[in-house]
């Protein structure tokens, strides 16, 4: 052994953590209280952040001020903060006190839940957890874990999306995948436009290809039409394919469509197709009473996901998924190599959560649900939903009743979709991806779009959670003063192009129209 083999390893000593711990905490603590003060979207430049850091890793380790100095300065600016009140993009990605506490207990643990003998409080506080959400949300009984089924905590609803095709096609096949693979040619999956694009991710990666996935029309307000899924499940079935997965969203990501799952669920069971519900989203908004009528049918549901770290005030990642016949997701994905082998597991006396995912290994994300569920009660967290979705409510409201914006789409929970108008001649498209920068370029909120009918239109989802009813009004503002100001340039720019355009009805001695002005 040479000497190098004496020198001692620097570990962080329990008191040193403790010390560090407090000033990390007081961090995090800082970063909240004056999170209002950040731009909400990152400036940096593409680049910026990584020419701030040294081109070599440290070869000495270094005090702990020198890291978090180092985030004030390199990591913060890099930002576009989530938590920030003025945050309405894409879908939120709610964290709170307790969900970063679970997860920093979780950490310190380091424990691997991936069988139950290897921590087996992991295996049954997740069981725990996922049968109260089952209750909260008013799913199905064969959902708990003394039915049928079961719930199991997944990293993203796009695996847990995966993790149900993987589940349907050993059951559709009666377990020949699990030898012989899938039979790529014949396999069908059915979405509609607007499902979540992981789904088709899944069909490429469950080895079935692109081609297998059948997109079902959608209706005016953009759900999946019964009729029409019938009749492609009947002209595939004559055509010798093999419906597979039938993918219903509650919530879809664009404008929150939900698909009608007492219509599809019969006549997914007529063809025998596994009905997936991906709610990722909205799900957990059944644990208001009065907006489960959304989710009416979900009886019918052979799998079922939604993100706790979406809305419900967990960080990332925290997906809760449901199945109805766990046989067929063990049956799918189940593999027992010798290192793993055990009394309990060898005589069925318990669950082993690494059959019910793709990964061996999973962190203990039970706990930050457990501490989450316990701070706030469910009566905490339907207040935070039902505010969000009162606010939502108001902005649609004030919109609906200005003539500078249309909302588009149906509007059920807490996103609405805004689409600007603008006079006559002016280019829309154009006018409202300008309105959109103008509002995040100021720094105040920050909003993102979609498409509904092949044009642009802004999507407002309130749903950080210090949100409150003043930040909307802000943002309402905003939305009116900016379009205010566009307008005007944007008709004069149209004015200008029309009159180039019609040089002979131009009265004599005006000015010559400059085909370029516009830009
Ligand atoms: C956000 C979203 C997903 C993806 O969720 P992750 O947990 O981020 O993978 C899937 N489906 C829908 C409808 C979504 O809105």
């Amino acid at each position: 052994m040479s000497d190098a083999s004496n020198v001692p390893v620097p570990h962080m000593t329990p008191e040193q953590f403790r010390q560090h711990g407090h000033e990390v905490v007081d961090w995090i603590a800082d970063y909240w209280s004056r999170i209002g003060q950040f731009p909400v979207r990152s400036q940096v430049a593409p680049g910026d952040v990584r020419a701030a850091l040294p081109e070599r890793a440290p070869e000495e380790g270094e005090p702990l001020s020198a890291v978090l100095a180092d985030l004030d300065r390199v990591v913060v600016p890099g930002l576009t903060h989530w938590q920030h009140p003025g945050f309405f993009g894409y879908f939120p990605a709610n964290t709170s006190g307790p969900s970063v506490l679970g997860d920093l207990v979780s950490a310190g643990l380091g424990v691997q839940g991936m069988s139950w003998v290897t921590s087996p409080a992991a295996t049954e506080l997740e069981q725990h957890v996922m049968d109260w959400f089952a209750d909260l949300l008013g799913l199905p009984a064969s959902f708990r874990s003394t039915g049928s089924g079961g719930g199991v905590v997944q990293d993203s609803s796009s695996g847990a999306n995966l993790v149900a095709l993987l589940a349907a096609l050993h059951r559709s096949s009666t377990g020949a995948t699990v030898r012989h693979g899938v039979e790529p040619d014949r396999a069908t999956v059915y979405v509609s436009s607007e499902t979540h694009s992981s789904m088709e991710k899944a069909v490429r990666v469950a080895g079935l290809g692109s081609d297998a996935v059948r997109i079902v029309e959608v209706d005016g307000d953009l759900a999946m039409r019964p009729a029409a899924l019938a009749a492609r499940l009947e002209r595939d079935v004559a055509r010798g394919f093999r419906p597979v997965l039938v993918c219903a969203t509650v919530g879809t990501t664009s404008t929150t469509a939900v698909d009608p799952l007492a219509e599809l669920g019969p006549i997914c069971q007529k063809y025998g197709v596994w009905l997936h519900v991906d709610a990722a989203y909205a799900g957990v908004s059944g644990i208001v009473p009065e907006l489960r009528e959304l989710q009416a049918g979900v009886e019918w549901a052979d799998s079922y996901t939604t993100d706790a770290h979406k809305w419900l005030l967990t960080g990332f990642d925290a997906t809760l998924f449901w199945v109805a016949d766990r046989a067929a997701l063990t049956g799918a994905l189940a593999i027992l190599p010798e290192y793993l082998r055990n009394a309990a597991t060898d005589a069925g006396a318990v669950v082993d959560f690494r059959d019910w995912q793709v990964p061996l290994g999973r962190r203990f994300r039970a706990l930050k649900l457990w501490f989450v569920l316990r701070w706030y009660g469910a009566e905490g967290l339907r207040a935070h939903i039902r505010s969000h979705v009162a606010m939502a409510q108001e902005l649609a409201r004030w919109a609906d009743a200005d003539e500078r914006f249309d909302v588009v789409a149906p509007h059920p929970l807490s996103l609405v979709c805004l689409r600007p108008r603008w006079a006559d001649g002016v280019e829309a498209d154009v006018a409202t991806m300008t309105l959109l920068e103008r509002l995040n370029d100021g720094g105040e909120v920050f909003l993102t779009h979609t498409n509904v009918g092949g044009t642009p239109v802004l999507r407002v989802a309130v749903g950080s959670p210090a949100t409150t009813p003043a930040h909307v009004e802000r943002l309402w503002a905003l939305l009116r003063e900016n379009h205010d100001f566009l307008a005007e340039d944007f008709a004069a720019a149209a004015a200008e192009r029309a009159r180039a355009q019609q040089p002979t009805e131009q009265p004599a001695g005006d000015e010559p129209a400059a085909a370029t002005a516009n830009g």
